[in-house]
């Protein structure tokens, strides 16, 4: 038998530390180890991997992906009342858990990982796009993770994975299918959860590309983007107006009608519109 497997139930070490749910940091448990066992395989090989998993709470996950045999696994948690449980955890595996007690939005993990590196993490639902964000965001390409494995709300998970003329289909499509393959692995229904969340949860899948898709500046797409998904009703000629007078031409230029919206944009069109608008800003 695995140490993981000797330690005591979830459920036991929640009720010996008093970790009672708290709402305002996104805090739903999964006890059921077998689902967590399923998240960490889905992740692939976890051996010769550094992993990183954001919000470890009482350790689920967190066990699961030491028995699956994570190197070494830095798991940052901001609430410190999941550092006695924790702690009960790393004495299992001596040298491979490093428990960073912080917020996830103000650390720089790279520095506390060796590569190759994995993601995988139930992410807390308050800040999961603004790490996802953060995470396809990066100025240099690849990044220093080769793959994320994370659980959204379902809702989050359709519009990581929607295709243009989809409702789901948004800024979250355009960032995530640019440098990565984003795919939902399996869901998780509420009922798995403790307490139960409302809705219920994915677990996705990111492969990072070694390029992104289609050649464009980074900045200038997501500018576009952003842009375009702010009035994601309106034309797109009238949506991108403000960003430059000539904005119109170069649709013309890149082969986007002016008068769709920007939910029917592919994302090789809006990467063709950022390379024509590079051209414009550019002096002479
Ligand atoms: N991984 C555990 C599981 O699957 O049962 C808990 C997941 S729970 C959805 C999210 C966890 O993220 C909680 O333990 C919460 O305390 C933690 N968390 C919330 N905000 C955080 C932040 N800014 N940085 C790091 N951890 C955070």
């Amino acid at each position: 038998m695995h140490a993981i497997e000797r330690l005591p139930p979830l459920r036991d070490v929640v009720a010996k530390h008093q970790l009672m749910a708290r709402k305002s940091l996104g805090q739903s448990f999964l006890f059921d180890l077998n689902l967590t066992d399923k998240i960490a395989r889905s992740a692939g090989s976890l051996h010769d991997h550094d992993v990183l998993e954001i919000g470890p709470g009482p350790g689920g996950l967190t066990r699961s992906l030491l028995k699956e045999g994570a190197r070494k696994l830095v798991a940052v948690e901001k609430d410190r009342r999941f550092r006695p449980a924790l702690e009960e955890i790393s004495a299992a595996v001596p040298g491979r858990l490093n428990i960073l007690q912080a917020d996830a939005l103000q650390l720089e993990p790279e520095t506390f990982l060796e590569p190759p590196v994995r993601i995988v993490a139930n992410l807390p639902y308050n800040i999961s796009t603004a790490l996802l964000v953060r995470w396809m965001s990066v100025a240099d390409w690849p990044p220093f993770w080769r793959n994320l494995t994370l659980m959204f709300q379902r809702e989050v998970a359709e519009r990581i994975v929607a295709a243009p003329g989809s409702k789901a289909y948004g800024r979250l499509s355009i960032l995530s299918q640019w440098r990565t393959s984003a795919a939902i692995a399996f869901t998780i229904p509420s009922r798995a959860f403790v307490p139960a969340p409302k809705i219920d949860s994915a677990v996705v899948q990111f492969e990072r590309r070694p390029k992104p898709l289609h050649p464009a500046n980074r900045k200038i797409l997501f500018q576009l983007v952003s842009s375009a998904f702010a009035q994601r009703r309106k034309m797109l000629r009238s949506s991108l107006r403000s960003l430059h007078p000539d904005i119109q031409d170069c649709m013309a230029e890149a082969g986007v009608d002016p008068t769709t919206r920007a939910e029917c944009v592919s994302l090789g069109e809006f990467c063709a519109l950022a390379r024509e608008f590079e051209q414009l800003q550019r002096p002479g």
